[in-house]
């Protein structure tokens, strides 16, 4: 959906730019591995957004909103750790186990959250435990994310976290290393961008349903545990805000560093439904999914037909970039050098 309402409204202002005889260019980007993989901060770190003069994106969403949303700033790792395997029973005395290292990491951290800012988020998974109770683990890895809305803090927050790591190493006879997997940085706002989008979407509107679709929503609605289903929230565009609390994370946060950027999202959810459920994939794969994402596609449209027509606003909305990013910045990936993956499960 994210591709194709983006390429939709790429190819209708391709459109509208030959049949107006009006001057620009439009350009589309594929940008994979939105999810964990953050393709957007390598793209921004080569370069490919420097001669872009504004950058518009959208969001799958339980809402049609188009409000200045933050994001958090996030850097994820995975370390390993490796031990001696042995006969847990027979000869543990010669094991030194890696899964040890991985826990007492974690017993640190999670120790450390009662004294990092408390807008901080800190998760993990344990994605290799060891295979078997009566091996000692040679080898363990834990997953981590570290968020908060601003990257300094989030490159503080994980080298302490680096360090709980190293303290566990050396407490339990292992080593560690670690890789960093992704590093985003949090949502520069541009509300010139944001108060064009949020008058667009407003007057394209939201999405009605069909009977069925309704009927389908009201399910969804139930399996989330609500008592009735809040069809308004996918008819209406909320309100705008200035400021909107966000917790997720992007790599759209890169390109909204380099270039200014505005986003918005639709109801291609049925209202109330958290994302990275089953439940926004399944209205994603129906009619109430695509109905979200013609809102998109028609509101990236006619956002870009309003900055072809009108330079003025393009240069307000550079005028805010530049302020708000300050004279003084210098765009530090928090990938750093790192080569983006093939694949970023591994
Ligand atoms: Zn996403």
């Amino acid at each position: 959906m994210f591709g194709t309402a983006s390429a939709g409204a790429a190819i209708a202002v391709k459109d509208w730019l030959k049949a107006s005889g009006s001057k620009g260019t439009i350009r589309f980007y594929g940008c994979p591995a939105e999810e964990g993989g953050g393709a957007k901060v390598y793209m921004s770190r080569e370069g490919v957004f420097s001669d872009v003069d504004i950058a518009l994106h959208w969001h799958p969403s339980s809402q049609n909103a188009a409000s200045a949303a933050a994001a958090l700033a996030n850097i994820s790792a995975k370390f390993r750790f490796k031990g001696i395997s042995a006969h847990a029973a027979g000869a543990p005395q010669m094991g030194r186990s890696a899964l040890d290292g991985v826990e007492a990491m974690n017993v640190m951290v999670n120790m450390m959250r009662e004294h990092i800012p408390q807008e901080a988020r800190i998760h993990y998974v344990i994605t290799d435990g060891g295979k078997a109770p009566n091996v000692v683990p040679d080898f363990a890895e834990v997953y981590y994310y570290a968020r908060h809305n601003r990257r300094d803090v989030v490159r503080d927050i994980f080298s302490r976290i680096v360090k709980a790591g190293e303290g566990a190493a050396l407490g339990t006879g292992t080593t560690m290393t670690y890789e960093v997997v992704n590093g985003v940085h949090e949502l520069l706002p541009n509300l010139v961008l944001q108060k064009l989008v949020h008058s667009n979407l407003s007057a394209i509107g939201g999405i009605t349903y069909t009977p069925e679709e309704r009927a389908f929503a009201e399910k969804i609605a139930l399996s989330l545990g609500q008592q009735e289903l809040n069809e308004m929230v996918a008819m209406e565009v909320q309100p705008f805000k200035e400021t909107a609390r966000a917790y997720g994370s992007t790599d759209v946060g890169d390109v909204s560093f380099v270039v200014p950027t505005v986003g918005f999202g639709a109801a291609t959810w049925v209202p109330g439904t958290p994302a990275h459920s089953w439940q926004a994939v399944a209205s994603g794969g129906m009619s109430i999914g695509k109905k979200g994402m013609m809102v998109a596609s028609k509101t990236l449209t006619a956002t870009a037909i309003d900055l072809f027509s009108d330079i003025s606003l393009i240069e307000k909305a550079k005028a805010e970039f530049e302020e708000r990013r300050g004279s003084d910045f210098v765009y530090e990936p928090l990938v750093g050098n790192r080569a983006p993956a093939l694949d970023y499960r591994k």
